[in-house]
């Protein structure tokens, strides 16, 4: 069996983030010799044998230094197959150090396997409706396993840190800090239980001919205060803006879902106000229990799209629900 590396970079005291952790679970799956190899400011032990670069300049996510220290660990450990975890982070780089090594890299592998003594892997193509396995004989092969497929490593972290040489890198990007959104305004949540989805109809002219898009924003705002769910939207909803017509100011395309969006793996996901067009759905793929409401009985979610359809209006739903939640 070829010799595995367990590449991740470290968190705040040299912990692991739950996307390394899962990737750890899937590299443990392989049953192979493993080495863990840590970038970081500091890193805690993993595995039996776990390398690390550390350093002030190895703290922060920086394609020349995580390159570089990957390229780095890769090489002291001598081993042919590679995981890591789908970070942002890593996504950035690793394919460059493949391409240092002479390798090859997978990004967003979902399952990895071995079966006499061969290694396989599954991901997603074609916007995620063709799901394919192969292997590969280029090595060092890394893998990139998308974070929602495992579950995280339980077993214990231990053994003793094996301190690999930093290599000399010259830089001319200066990390001088980090602007992110305050924590209740990031509306993007990978690992929420529940996907709410905003759809047009918030935005379009209700019963009484009006409308009601202040209205829209309270009751969706005040809902995922409450149960701090992912929000996700149409592509007619986030383009609207587009067309001069009053928007939600809290959503981007980022919140997109859908063939020209994201595909999220919440457990569960409620729609509203979205007619369940196959464009949209297909970013469904791997919500496992999908809800929706819309106040039209023929929409696309009645078509076999959705486990349960509401239909009702959804200012009055959600109204209500916001009501239930504060009991
Ligand atoms: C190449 C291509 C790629 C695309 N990619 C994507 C993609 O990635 N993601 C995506 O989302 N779309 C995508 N689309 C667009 C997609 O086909 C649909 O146009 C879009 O999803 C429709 O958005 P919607 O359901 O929010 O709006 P609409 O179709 O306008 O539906 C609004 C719904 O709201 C309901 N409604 C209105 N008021 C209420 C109320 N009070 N209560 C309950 N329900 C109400 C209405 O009955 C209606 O069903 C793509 C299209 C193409 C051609």
């Amino acid at each position: 069996m070829e010799n595995i590396l367990f590449l991740a970079h470290t968190e705040e005291g040299g912990t692991l983030g739950k996307p390394a952790l899962e990737a750890l679970t899937a590299a443990a799956s392989l049953g192979a010799p493993m080495a863990a190899g840590l970038v970081g400011a500091t890193a805690q032990p993993v595995l039996e044998r776990t390398l690390a670069v550390c350093g002030a300049e190895f703290a922060e996510s920086r394609y020349a230094t995580d390159a570089a220290a990957a390229e780095a660990l890769v090489r002291a450990s001598g081993a042919q197959i590679v995981i890591a975890p789908h970070t942002s982070r890593w996504a950035r780089c690793l394919a460059g150090v493949a391409n240092r090594l002479g390798g090859r890299a997978d990004t967003h592998v979902t399952a990895v396997k071995a079966e006499g003594g061969r290694i396989s892997i599954s991901r997603w193509f074609y916007r995620q409706r063709m799901e394919a396995e192969f292997t590969r004989t280029h090595r060092p092969w890394i893998i990139l396993i998308e974070a929602g497929c495992y579950e995280p490593y339980r077993g214990e972290l231990a053994g003793a840190v094996e301190r690999v040489d930093p290599p000399s890198v010259s830089c001319r990007t200066r990390v001088e800090g980090l602007q992110t959104p305050k924590a209740d305004e990031q509306t993007i949540r990978p690992d929420a239980k529940l996907l709410f989805v905003a759809g047009a109809g918030w935005t379009k002219k209700q019963r009484d001919g009006r409308e009601h898009v202040q209205e829209a924003a309270q009751l969706i705002l005040e809902f995922l205060r409450a149960t701090q769910a992912s929000l996700g939207s149409s592509k007619s909803l986030v383009d609207l803006s587009g067309e001069g017509q009053q928007v939600l100011p809290f959503l981007t395309h980022l919140n997109q879902v859908g063939q020209t969006g994201s595909t999220p793996r919440h457990p569960k996901g409620l729609a509203t106000c979205c007619h369940g067009e196959e464009p949209h759905v297909v970013g469904w793929r791997f919500i496992r229990e999908r809800r929706a409401v819309n106040i039209d009985p023929n929409c696309g979610w009645a078509r076999g799209k959705a486990d349960v359809v509401y239909v009702a209006d959804a200012f009055e739903v959600m109204a209500k629900v916001n009501e239930l939640l504060k009991v």
